[in-house]
């Protein structure tokens, strides 16, 4: 391997990074992250963390998860890529389809389609939502609704039903036709309250009112995260997305449950939309599916959609979009061994039961911290909202963000940083000792940047 000069130099040089401006390169390089091990990494000065991050919310089983793998090594050897557009598909795939229909049988999902990523998994669920309207004889509705501060990844689509100025504003214009609810944001919302039950109503309401408004025969479709993710885990009341589903039904407007997050036990439950008693027509999935071993997404499809499609004999019931790697054998492959493994070791259960240690841990630390605005969590997803002053809930700086991250990283652990939250979001295999672990370190970092 170059040293570590060579890396951080050529890293400005050459690499844009997602998600960060290409000009902060040299003055803050990236820790440059070269090996995993269990619940941690080692960065390349062999300083080894536990990563509180899990990856990007994917590395469910943790780095050292050895038949998922061995998998990928075995499906390499066999065949380590086929199309499976019209005409061929592949043996792990069809195994993982039918273990897929077997997990959400339960949820009326029986059909997948798959792809290599979210951003991917978004899109298909958009466009094949403007699809089954159009099957459906009803080919005017094609227009969205999605939460403000929902993240869909960053195609044109699933930007265009982002919730989120910062991944939109230097983009627009986005695709027409898509329109934003509040968040159910107990912390900061517009109506003057912290009553999740009443935030709720309130968002349905005005749901309605832009149904109305719209006309409900030009709305294909909702979608939303069922605890919202990158904007800062958002952990909705218990009623808000069966209200949701409930509104979505009465016209005829599909709901899209976008679990790149939260599908495969990061809430506790094994999907978001179980977690509220909720069945999707489309839930995005992607991440955790292969233990962010390989990229790969897939679609899950209700029956009642996908009998529209199978029972069109025309082109109209035809899928005219897919990608190269859409059913890739090998992350079909590490896909089927990682929900073999999540299963096995209960990771749902893991992270419930780890993550209500978490969120005790983290409201004891905002008794001592005048820093920490908010806590909130759901399983092993949780945030904590820096301010600056608690009584106007102004955000805290950047750099007293920074400190915070930087110092807990030096104490032991990786966290990240979103604006002003601290988003925690382990492996769902951490002990209670790595729960300690993180409070510690966290301690730390927030005594540091006082
Ligand atoms: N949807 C949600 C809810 C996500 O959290 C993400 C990524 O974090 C995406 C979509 C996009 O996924 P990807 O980054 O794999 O394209």
């Amino acid at each position: 391997m170059r040293e570590t000069n060579f890396l951080i130099e050529n890293n400005a040089r050459h690499l844009w990074h997602p998600m960060a401006h290409p000009a902060e390169m040299q003055a803050t390089p990236p820790r440059i992250i070269n090996a995993g091990e269990g619940v941690e990494i080692v960065d390349i000065h062999g300083k080894k963390v536990l990563d509180a991050v899990g990856g990007l919310w994917n590395v469910n089983l943790g780095y050292s998860c050895e038949p998922v793998k061995e998998a990928i090594r075995r499906q390499l050897d066999d065949l380590p890529y086929y199309s499976t557009f019209r005409g061929t598909t592949n043996s792990p795939l069809i195994e993982l389809s039918y273990e897929l229909a077997e997990w959400f049988r339960e949820d009326g999902l029986t059909r997948s389609f798959f792809t290599s990523g979210g951003s991917d998994s978004v899109e298909t669920c958009l466009r094949l939502a403007r699809q089954y309207h159009k099957l459906n004889g009803q080919p005017e509705r094609t227009k969205f609704v999605a939460l403000k501060k929902g993240y869909h990844g960053t195609h044109f689509g699933g930007a265009s039903v982002n919730g989120n100025a910062n991944f939109r504003r230097n983009y627009e214009p986005l695709l027409p036709g898509v329109y934003h609810l509040p968040a159910p944001y107990t912390y900061r919302n517009p109506f003057d309250t912290t009553d999740g039950a009443v935030i709720a109503k309130s968002i349905a309401r005005l749901f309605e009112d832009e149904i109305a408004f719209q006309g409900a025969d030009t709305i294909a479709a909702l979608i939303m995260e069922p605890v919202l993710g990158a904007g800062g885990v958002i952990v909705p009341h218990e009623t808000f997305m069966p209200l949701m589903r409930e509104i979505c039904d009465r016209h005829g407007i599909l709901l899209i449950a976008d679990e790149v997050i939260t599908a495969f036990g990061r809430t506790g439950a094994w999907t978001g939309s179980r977690l509220w008693g909720v069945k999707p027509d489309f839930m995005s999935t992607a991440k955790a599916i292969t233990n962010g071993y390989y990229p790969f997404g897939a679609v899950m499809i209700a029956d009642k959609v996908a009998e529209a499609f199978e029972s069109n004999k025309t082109a109209a019931g035809s899928i005219g979009h897919g990608y190269t790697y859409s059913g890739h054998p090998v992350g079909a492959a590490a896909a089927l061994a990682t929900l073999k493994e999540t299963r096995k070791q209960n990771v749902a259960a893991n992270a419930g039961a780890r993550g209500e240690e978490l969120i005790a841990g983290l409201e004891a630390l905002k008794e001592r911290h005048e820093l920490i605005g908010d806590v909130r969590g759901k399983g092993l997803m949780c945030a904590l909202e820096l301010v600056s002053d608690r009584e106007k809930k102004t955000a805290a700086a950047k750099d007293v963000v920074q400190k915070v991250q930087d110092v807990t990283y030096d104490a032991g652990v990786m966290v990240r940083t979103s604006g002003a939250n601290v988003i925690l979001s382990p492996p769902l295999v951490i002990t209670a000792g790595d729960v300690a672990r993180i409070l510690t370190a966290l301690d730390a970092g927030l005594t540091a940047a006082r």
